[in-house]
């Protein structure tokens, strides 16, 4: 089977400091607000309030010693200043990694020690959660920030990034380091995480090519209009997030209403208020303008459009969407590793119903089946695909990155089907990450972690279907003697893990986890235990 690639006409590739690409110099920089608190309007920043920050930042950073292959992390929720923090960091070729607000202290030092970043930005909410974590990865208070999107007074040894900045006078004239494309094709500007197609979750490194060229490829198909008003309610520790509210949201001047938190009568309030004209959600935030009573107390009639990704989305879930809110629903397909998105529907293509839509441009995929055949239109096959947007690697894993990359091909994990007109549809997942709430849970890490308890000889989770969605679920072996029911074993791993990756799916005991000669746990078997115990739930 040819490699099949994207109908869309090849994008023209650019390679350049990413910075550069946003701000042009020959283009005035907007003074209009862009990035505006969901919670309070008259807190936001326009660009060039923004790229104020930003060069103080950066100025602030070199004198902190933070160079070109360093890497800085932020430890926070939503707020109109990360935008700021990510591109005071990348603008420098320091890579910017956001860790999950939701982290425990374990979960907070897997990331610092993979990504060993030079300065910890943290918001003070979340001090305790950060301190001992920097403790434990041996992280001086000394490169440790507060920051928020207010001055924060020093606690605990801690300054705010006030303290790190440059002066606005320093700062001024100062412009960001210009590369040239190969060093814009090697230097990382993110490092988001996820488990890729097996084991811990792994630092997906970016190039500054990567991030403009696929910001490039989702805007060529979307057509935005010049009355676009978007919600970034997304994380910004995650690619989706990141993409739309801090690049696209640039590139294409558009407003953004930042939200701290999801809660969905102020999602709902914010789409009438703010008279927001196009979505980017996330399935279970579909199912709850599909079943919620709340939504109907609101006028979402701006809302022209709603671009649904991060995880699959049923067919008739898309439909009850389009014709209870009388709108164009599409759905994008996309991994960290594809820096967000590989396809996505074109504004001028039929949205198929369950389909994740077509290639983006100069995309390509090939479909390969269980036996390693190549197979073609109509059949299912694991995608491996390549174009601008494939990342180069896992950050500091020469192992993973060798696994998962080759020559340019990405190795999804997940199995489609392609039509002849090159609509794709995600039918399956071959790997062993479960996603809740469309966030990432790695087997492996719980497996871990669940391995710990001296009462447990050993575990396997996997993905369970619930009516609520996809949930974790572990199948146990006890150690000689232990008493402990499924409900304790749920109960003692709560504290150690972000709430998403709970064992909501339950916990079995059984006398032995089905492995193969080689150790490997059989995952196969182990998913269809949980579709049989699905049933019986
Ligand atoms: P992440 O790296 O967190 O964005 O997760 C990527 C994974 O999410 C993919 O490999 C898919 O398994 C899943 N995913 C993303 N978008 C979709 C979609 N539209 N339909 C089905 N699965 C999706």
């Amino acid at each position: 089977m040819p490699i099949i690639k994207s109908k869309q006409p090849d994008l023209d590739v650019v390679s350049c400091n990413i910075l550069d690409w946003l701000f042009p110099v020959e283009k005035p920089v907007s003074e209009q607000p862009l990035w505006i608190d969901a919670n309070d309007p008259s807190n936001s920043l326009s660009p060039k309030q923004a790229l104020h920050w930003v060069k103080r930042l950066a100025v602030g950073l070199q004198r902190h010693g933070v160079r070109s292959g360093d890497a800085c992390l932020i430890f926070t929720p939503n707020h109109i200043f990360v935008p700021v923090a990510y591109l005071g960091s990348v603008c420098l070729g320091a890579a910017f990694s956001g860790a999950s607000p939701a982290f425990t202290v374990t979960e907070l030092v897997h990331q610092i020690t993979t990504v060993s970043p030079k300065v910890v930005f943290v918001h003070p909410s979340l001090r305790e959660t950060a301190l001992e974590a920097c403790s434990k990865a041996n992280i001086s208070r000394s490169n440790i920030f507060l920051v928020s999107d207010v001055e924060n007074a020093s606690t605990d040894g801690l300054h705010d990034w006030r303290a790190l900045m440059a002066s606005p006078h320093e700062s001024k004239d100062w412009r960001w380091p210009s590369f040239t494309p190969t060093q814009a094709q090697k230097t990382i500007g993110t490092i988001n995480f996820s488990s890729g197609t097996t084991g811990l979750p792994k630092g997906v490194a970016v190039t500054h090519h990567n991030l403009i060229n696929n910001v490039s490829q989702i805007a060529s198909i979307y057509n935005y209009s010049s009355s676009e008003r978007w919600l970034g309610f997304l994380p910004l520790y995650h690619a989706y997030g990141q993409a739309y509210a801090v690049l696209n949201a640039t590139k294409n001047t558009i407003p953004i209403y930042i939200m701290k938190h999801f809660v969905l009568e102020d999602y709902l309030r914010n789409i009438q208020q703010y008279k927001i004209t196009r979505l980017q959600i996330v399935p279970p935030i579909m199912i709850m303008l599909d079943k919620r009573a709340e939504v109907a107390r609101y006028d979402l009639s701006s809302v022209q459009e709603i671009l649904c990704g991060a995880a699959p989305l049923s067919k008739e879930l898309q439909h009850a969407i389009e014709r209870k809110f009388k709108v164009r629903v599409t759905q994008g397909w996309g991994l960290s590793e594809t820096t967000c998105a590989a396809t996505g529907v074109p504004w001028d293509k039929e949205p198929l119903t369950g389909s994740v839509g077509l290639l983006l441009p100069s995309t390509e995929v090939r479909l390969v089946d269980d036996e390693g055949r190549e197979v073609g239109v109509g059949e299912k096959g694991e995608v491996y695909v390549r174009g601008p947007q494939i990342a180069v690697g896992y950050w500091g894993n020469e192992k993973a990155t060798a696994e998962t990359f080759e020559d340019g091909w990405l190795r999804t994990g997940d199995v489609a089907v392609i039509n002849e007109e090159g609509y794709i549809w995600i039918v399956d997942r071959k790997k062993e990450l479960i996603k809740v709430n469309a966030l990432q849970v790695s087997p492996a890490e719980l497996e871990a972690a669940l391995i710990e308890n001296p009462d447990i000889d050993d575990a396997a989770v996997v993905g369970i279907e619930l009516p609520l969605g996809e949930r974790p679920r572990a199948y146990v072996k006890l150690a000689e003697g232990a008493r402990i029911s499924g409900k304790d074993v749920q109960e003692w791993l709560k504290p150690k893990v972000a709430k998403h990756k709970w064992l909501v799916g339950g916990v079995k005991i059984v006398d032995e986890i089905p492995k193969l000669a080689s150790g490997k746990i059989q995952r196969k078997v182990m998913r269809e235990w949980a579709k049989r115990d699905a049933l019986e739930m």
